[in-house]
């Protein structure tokens, strides 16, 4: 049978998200009849390659959304907000990878494995939620289906590469100069990151909570359509180039069975269960690196509470937290002839 191909931009071609959405669309042989690559004016005219064809990155103009279907955006919360309703007034789909519409009624906020249902009355414009919360909610909603949850207690360990490309070479960057004894150059983190830590760098509110934590919050009570779940996160940046990390711990309203929730996350899916408890070898970034599924362990009872279990998690977030999950929202989309 022949099968529909769309024509597809993506906004932020040259990022660590948009390298990572023009991989994906050839592995999962999307269905792609054009690909548009678009970034800043300053990458105009380079060349990316696709699929063993050349193509020339573009500015981003009115009329670069002309005769697209589906604009893949990840050039960051300010671009989506000038582009994606215009890219939505010529007849294109959005699925934005950045914060711009995550809290907008009128857009849904999907994780395909727990609220598909959410596009069925999309307005043209779909919001990819933040990747540390994508990574937490495939790991929590198998096992608030079977029990609801009604507190998590999360702490993030979070990669450079979350905050980008350039990110990324900079722990290198500062690795390499502090093995040599010279002082690292704090360029895009705020501080050096390079055998160090710091707590997350998004803008803080008054409770004391920085962005990134109340994304983990604000948008798992979207996508579970469970306003009543109670969540607090301590987010950390660790100097691991790729895949975040998560401690996660779930009460639940009375004691829930280890065997059943290992029985359930062995099922679930995007979820990987990976315990060898002789061996203590338990999830790790560099061994979720470049999967799909989150790699969730360790998964035990929490000694200081009948009702709350512990587990450890780690998941690629440029991919199944950004990049795989917005590749998917699009099959959906084509699986259920909403677009
Ligand atoms: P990045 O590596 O810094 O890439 C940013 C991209 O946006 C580049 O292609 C850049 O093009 C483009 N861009 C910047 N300003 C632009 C403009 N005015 N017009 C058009 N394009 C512009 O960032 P990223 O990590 O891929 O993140 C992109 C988005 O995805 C952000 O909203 C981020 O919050 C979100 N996200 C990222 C992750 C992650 O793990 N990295 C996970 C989830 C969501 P140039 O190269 O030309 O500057």
């Amino acid at each position: 049978m022949h099968r529909k191909k769309y024509n597809v931009a993506i906004l932020g071609a040259t990022g660590a998200v948009g390298s990572e959405l023009m991989s994906l669309l050839i592995e999962r042989d999307f269905p792609v009849a054009d690909l548009k690559l678009l970034a800043s004016p300053k990458s105009t005219g380079k060349t990316l390659s696709f699929n063993g064809q050349d193509l020339v990155i573009a500015p981003v103009t009115p009329e670069s959304f002309n005769g697209i279907d589906i604009v893949l955006a990840s050039a960051g919360a300010s671009v989506s907000k000038e582009w994606a309703a215009i890219a939505v007034s010529k007849g294109a789909v959005v699925i934005d990878n950045s914060s711009a519409f995550r809290q907008d009624p009128k857009v849904p906020l999907v994780v395909p494995e727990v609220n598909p249902q959410a596009l069925d009355h999309h307005q043209g414009i779909i919001a990819n939620p933040n990747c540390t919360t994508i990574l937490m909610n495939l790991a929590v909603y198998p096992l608030h289906k079977m029990k609801p949850v009604k507190r998590i207690v999360a702490a993030t360990y979070q990669s450079v590469s979350g905050a980008g490309a350039r990110a990324m070479d900079e722990l290198i960057e500062q690795s390499q100069a502090i093995l040599n004894n010279q002082e690292p150059k704090a360029e895009i983190l705020p501080y050096p990151i390079g055998f160090n830590l710091f707590l997350h760098n998004s803008p803080m509110d008054d409770q004391g909570y920085c962005a990134e934590e109340m994304k983990m919050v604000n948008e798992t009570r979207k996508i579970f359509d469970y306003p009543d779940i109670q969540i607090t996160a301590t987010c950390v940046r660790v100097p691991v180039l790729r895949a975040h990390s998560e401690a996660i711990n779930i009460e639940f309203s009375e004691p829930f069975s280890i065997v059943t929730a290992k029985e359930l996350l062995s099922k679930a899916p995007g979820v990987e269960l990976i315990e060898d408890w002789s061996r203590q070898y338990f999830p790790m970034p560099i061994a979720a690196s470049g999967k799909d599924n989150v790699l969730v362990g360790r998964i035990r009872q929490d000694i200081s509470h009948p009702n709350c279990i512990e587990l450890w998690l780690c998941g690629d977030q440029i991919r199944k937290g950004a990049a795989l999950n917005a590749v998917q929202i699009a099959e959906v989309l084509i699986d259920r002839n909403l677009i």
